[in-house]
């Protein structure tokens, strides 16, 4: 009840909830009495759905996503979605159609994006809280690193997507949120594994995440590609004390060279792929079968009707997505682009399949800086946009698991580490990411 309270003020004040909904759960299991929230993308039976679009206004999904299913089978109390990006279209959240979520460190800051309401939240409580994410290409890790909590973005296919609103389904994941480490491994213990509604997710045993173990003398690699991203003073002074304290807790740090971890090169790849895959997965908002409706009588035929739907309830980076999405899908373009990214992540999957060989983790920043001022967002072109994400897209291209751990402040904003797995290792950046965190 506390909890709602703070919900509520939030809501008013920082506009991270979508929606509050309290659906009250008298089951058993281990996250019991544990409250969440998931992500505006994820269905909820009978709550609205709608992904941060316009499009999908009034749409009220008849079932629940796995994941939801998975947590009220254990307990937890849903309370609410939170607010993203427009279908995660956006690196600070401020692509919304129901209102812009502030950061709660400084309200005049952004809460990042796609995830940004799913982070707010956990930080602007001093409840734990649950918070269920998603992210395509750093929704998870960005935000949880603006405001200061624990981001976890597991190996693709741990989560099983069913009951999500695709944005790029070869590399949607769903992942978990919370100032708490302990929620966060409880939390992914019991979402994981396979659901038969999604094809990809994976049919492998799931670990006890949140029992504790020490992780002893591991190598740990820093990626030089990473390390050329041009970082924000504090930014790089916290990644520095952050790796000075695995090395004083008996880890070797060492520099790797994963050469198509580059940053130009994961971020165009990454780009060309998701708005691809984007532009096909929008096709079905068509004014008819979700969400908002128009009158087809006003038209002359289904295109001009569909069109116009489109045209008055996509937010301006959907239609640019869009646009840029169906080019690069376009017989003749098709090669040159989308195959080519392909070939890209298959290659940068190789090199970093290789560097786990060696190294039991990677270690990077989370984000070039702390959050920016909507001002700083605004004045920013969509390329400068893109181009925030050189740190999370190569992680996400190769579907490895992520950890953001908060690591300081800088200007009163926090920053992340961003912890690097390889693939289904969840288990050692939470033991790690605990290790790091003690006192
Ligand atoms: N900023 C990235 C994008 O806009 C990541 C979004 C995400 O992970 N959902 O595509």
């Amino acid at each position: 009840v506390d909890f709602e309270d703070d919900l509520r003020a939030g809501d008013d004040e920082l506009d991270y909830m979508r929606s509050i909904s309290f659906r009250p759960n008298d089951r058993s299991g281990s996250l019991e009495g544990i409250p969440f929230v998931v992500k505006d993308a994820i269905c909820v039976e009978g709550v609205e759905t709608s992904a941060g679009s316009e499009i999908l206004e009034g749409y009220k999904p008849v079932f629940n996503a796995a994941v939801v299913e998975r947590l009220e089978s254990s307990g937890a109390v849903f309370h609410g979605k939170t607010q993203q990006d427009e279908f995660g279209f956006g690196s600070f959240c401020t692509n919304c159609a129901h209102g812009t979520p502030r950061n709660p460190h400084d309200t005049s800051r952004v809460t990042g994006g796609s995830s940004g309401g799913a982070a707010a939240v956990c930080a602007a409580t001093d409840k734990d809280v649950l918070s269920i994410g998603e992210s395509t290409g750093g929704s998870i890790t960005n935000p949880a690193a603006y405001n200061g909590v624990f981001g976890l973005t597991p190996t693709y296919g741990r989560v099983p997507r069913t009951g999500l609103v695709s944005y790029s389904n070869s590399l949607d994941k769903i992942g978990v949120l919370s100032s708490s480490l302990d929620l966060v491994a409880q939390g992914l213990e019991v979402v994981s594994g396979k659901d038969s509604g999604d094809q990809t997710s994976a049919d492998r045993q799931v670990p006890e995440f949140s029992r504790e173990s020490v992780p002893e003398s591991l190598t740990v690699g820093v990626p030089t590609q990473l390390e050329q991203v041009d970082l924000e003073q504090p930014v790089r002074n916290n990644f520095e004390a952050s790796l000075s304290r695995l090395e004083n807790l008996g880890h070797d740090v060492e520099r790797v060279d994963i050469p198509l971890l580059d940053p130009d090169v994961c971020v165009a790849a990454y780009y060309v792929m998701a708005v691809s895959e984007a532009s096909t997965n929008l096709a079905r908002f068509c004014g008819m079968r979700y969400g908002a409706e128009g009158n087809p009588g006003d038209h002359d035929d289904f295109n001009e009707y569909f069109s116009h739907v489109r045209g008055e309830k996509l937010g301006n980076e959907a239609k640019r997505r869009i646009i840029l999405g169906t080019y690069a899908r376009m017989a003749g373009y098709r090669d040159d682009f989308y195959v080519r990214a392909a070939k890209v992540r298959r290659k940068l999957i190789d090199q970093v399949e290789e560097a786990f060989d060696r190294y039991d983790l990677l270690a990077a920043p989370s984000m070039p800086g702390v959050a920016p001022t909507f001002e700083e967002a605004q004045d920013m072109s969509a390329s400068e946009t893109y181009a925030m994400d050189a740190l999370t897209v190569g992680p996400n291209l190769a579907g490895v698991p992520q950890l953001s751990v908060p690591n300081g402040e800088g200007d009163g904003m926090p920053t992340g580490l961003q912890l690097i797995g390889p693939h289904w290792g969840e288990k050692l950046l939470i033991d790690t990411a605990r290790q790091l965190s003690s006192e």
